[in-house]
C-alpha cells in the first residue's frame, strides 16, 4: 500500500522549483509537494513515525517548527535541567607544534592535556 502525505511545510507552495508547477497555459500554480509516505529515509531509526514522511526538505521542517514552536514545546515541556552523570580525567601527553622560524621552522614538543568525559554508565 502506498500512501502519500502533503508536505506540512508553511511554506512549501511558494518555493520556485520546477518539481512544483502544476497546471497548464494561464493556470499554472506552484503546489505543496506530494511525499510518499513510509519511505524509511529516517534520521531517527525506524521506530514510530518518520518525520520525513511529512517534510520535503528540512527548510519545510523548520519552517513548520518555527511557526508552531510554542504548540511543539507544550508536548513534552521541560522545566528542569536533565544531567547525566560523568567523571571527567585529564592526561598530559607529549604533543609538537610547528614553530617558524627564520630558516623556516620545524615541529616543536611541548606538554598537552586531553581531557575526556565518560559517562558513568558507560565506563
Ligand atoms: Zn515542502
Amino acid at each position: 500500500m502506498t500512501e502519500y502525505n502533503w508536505c506540512h511545510g508553511t511554506h512549501c507552495h511558494e518555493i520556485e522549483t520546477q518539481s512544483r508547477i502544476r497546471g497548464s497555459g494561464d493556470n499554472k500554480v506552484l503546489r505543496t509537494i506530494k511525499i510518499k509516505a513510509y519511505q524509511g529515509k529516517s534520521m531517527f531509526g525506524n521506530g514510530g513515525g518518520n518525520i520525513w514522511d511529512y517534510f520535503c526538505n528540512h527548510r519545510c521542517l523548520m519552517d513548520f517548527v518555527s511557526k508552531h514552536t510554542q504548540a511543539i514545546i507544550n508536548i513534552a515541556p521541560r522545566r528542569e535541567p536533565k544531567e547525566t552523570p560523568i567523571k571527567v580525567e585529564k592526561e598530559k601527553y607529549q604533543s609538537q607544534r610547528y614553530q617558524y622560524d627564520s630558516n623556516g621552522g620545524g615541529y616543536v614538543p611541548y606538554q598537552s592535556t586531553r581531557t575526556t568525559i565518560k559517562t558513568k554508565n558507560n565506563s
